[in-house]
């Protein structure tokens, strides 16, 4: 069987898998903290020990739940059609009676005395019986998903600087760099753009019952726009090296590495040369190995999200969810295929076919980064993209050009704005528009190629507007499959813009993908 038909067939095995442990079993929730009660005499309830860190998503560790906490309320689902609250809690059992109900999948808020809140998604109970039917699959999908991690700071080292290396410094590295950042920019701005469009079009934030207070907690102005470009560049090459997060210090440092070698005095520069370039080659066979793993480890992955997920939680964000769905289909169904055919020459169809297990990895993984391997295996192999070209436009891309990312964060945040200037109190301007245009630009640049990075940078967003944070919590409940769909887009434009660079470069590997009529004419 070709490869992607068999990632697709054990793909949906895991999603029937995982169904049927939803249907089975009960999937009791677990927030990971004890309570006790107050002093003698105050009937308050406090926080005990605290196992799972329970804070707003990317927020500081001083920002969770902590020990001796007095607590005033519970919500779950605050916001959501299906909310429930506890607002006054008598005493301790009246809260673990409110909270045994609680099932996975959920977000809960525990608003402290001083009115501060901590949010955060409701995990499966790690005793409960259906943790237990998961945990097999659980394991599988953690050791996939750590193979995956282990190649990743050496092959984006590695084929960035052989790639920069190869170009040999000159004209031929500014043509390739102008061109992939060219695609980049203008695909991330149509991805914003269009972001733009739906969401003022179709209006989901008008009139939710998100029953958001705007008391809540105000967004301070958490980075400066300008933070993302200091960060780029690392105060010690070692130490990011040691964090998968840091990937645009390494690409900063390994894109210097690399112009760099081409400048040495010939000794070094064939040394090196040589070398990193026979690690790369021994780091993609490594990741060809791996690639046979894809369809059992996506198989892992989905019986695990599907089987950990609730899906009840879906229902009152849908109009939310079906804008951002419409976005990425539209602009990985026809923005993108228009300029891949137009620009590039080459035929849709095909090119989806073939980069169909880069595709399926990254909706499993949700995350770029992890997709690499397959990313750069797949262009070689079956898109029969140069090295040169694909060890520069992917690794980059996989950081740096997050179209579904770009639109879904202009598509979040305005859906919270509409919400809350339908609620009249804040002022949806033109202004503040274009800021978001901006800001969702940049968030997608400086999102990591993780699980949720979009979300996390959101905050920033909401923050720069003044809008609360806490919209961000209610977002994250429905978060998981968008981000599934968005990773699936932002890989399948990293793939479409190595194809337009490969055919700008006039390279032939790819003339089975053209249909010749287009590609006389492009
Ligand atoms: N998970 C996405 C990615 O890796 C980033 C995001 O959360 O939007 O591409």
């Amino acid at each position: 069987m070709q490869q992607h038909w068999k990632i697709l067939v054990w793909l949906l095995g895991g999603v029937i898998l995982g169904i049927a442990f939803q249907q089975l079993t009960a999937a009791p929730g677990y927030i990971g903290s004890s309570f006790s009660e107050g002093e003698a005499g105050t009937a308050t309830v406090v926080v005990g020990n605290v196992s799972r860190n329970l804070k707003p998503k990317g927020r500081s560790d001083s920002e969770a739940l902590q020990k001796g906490d007095v607590i005033s309320r519970v919500i779950l689902n605050a916001g959501m059609e299906d909310e429930v609250r506890l607002d006054k809690i008598e005493n301790l059992s009246s809260l673990t009676d409110f909270l045994s109900e609680v099932g996975a999948g959920g977000v809960v808020s525990i608003i402290l005395e001083d009115g501060t809140v901590r949010s955060s998604q409701v995990i499966l109970d790690p005793q409960s019986d259906r943790s237990r039917w998961l945990y097999p699959f659980v394991f599988l999908a953690d050791i996939f998903m750590r193979l995956l991690k282990m190649l990743i700071m050496p092959l984006v080292f590695t084929s960035i600087v052989t790639g920069v290396a190869g170009l040999g410094g000159g004209e031929d590295f500014g043509r390739l760099g102008r061109r992939t950042f060219g695609y980049y920019v203008t695909t991330s701005f149509l991805a914003v753009g269009l972001g733009l469009v739906l969401v003022n079009l179709i209006r989901p934030g008008e009139g939710a019952q998100l029953g958001l207070s705007t008391q809540a907690e105000f967004g301070q102005a958490s980075e400066n726009w300008l933070d993302i470009l200091r960060r780029m560049v690392p105060e010690n090459v070692f130490e990011a090296f040691t964090g998968n997060g840091n990937m645009l210090q390494v690409i900063f440092f390994a894109l210097l590495f690399g112009f760099f070698i081409t400048r040495a005095p010939e000794k070094p520069r064939k040394f090196l040369t040589e070398l990193l370039d026979s690690a790369f080659q021994v780091v993609m066979l490594m990741a060809s190995w791996v690639m046979k793993l894809v369809p059992y480890g996506v198989f892992c992955l989905l019986v695990k999200v599907v089987g950990e997920t609730g899906f009840d939680i879906f229902i009152p964000l849908s109009t939310y969810m079906l804008t951002v769905f419409l976005a990425l289909v539209i602009h990985a169904g026809v923005v993108l295929p228009i300029l891949l055919r137009v620009v590039g020459g080459v035929s849709p169809l095909k090119w989806f076919r073939a980069m169909s297990p880069v595709l399926m990895t990254a909706f499993s993984t949700s995350s770029s980064s992890l997709t690499l391997p397959t990313t750069l295996n797949t262009l070689k192999k079956r898109g029969r993209v140069s090295t040169k070209t694909s060890s520069f436009v992917a690794p980059l891309g996989a950081t740096v050009n997050m179209d579904g990312t770009a639109l879904y964060e202009c598509i979040g945040v305005v859906f919270l704005a509409q919400y809350y200037a339908s609620t009249g109190d804040f002022d949806l301007t033109f202004g503040s528009q274009v800021t978001v245009v901006m800001a969702a630009f940049l968030a997608s640049i400086g999102a990591a190629g993780i699980p949720s990075a979009g979300l996390i940078m959101m905050l920033t967003i909401l923050s720069a507007l003044k809008l609360p944070l806490e919209g961000a919590a209610l977002l994250l409940a429905v978060d998981r499959p968008l981000d599934m769909c968005r990773t699936m887009v932002n890989v399948w434009s990293d793939t479409v813009g190595s194809a337009i660079v490969a055919s700008k470069e006039g390279e032939t590997g790819l003339g089975e993908f053209k249909d010749s009529a287009t590609g006389e004419a492009a």
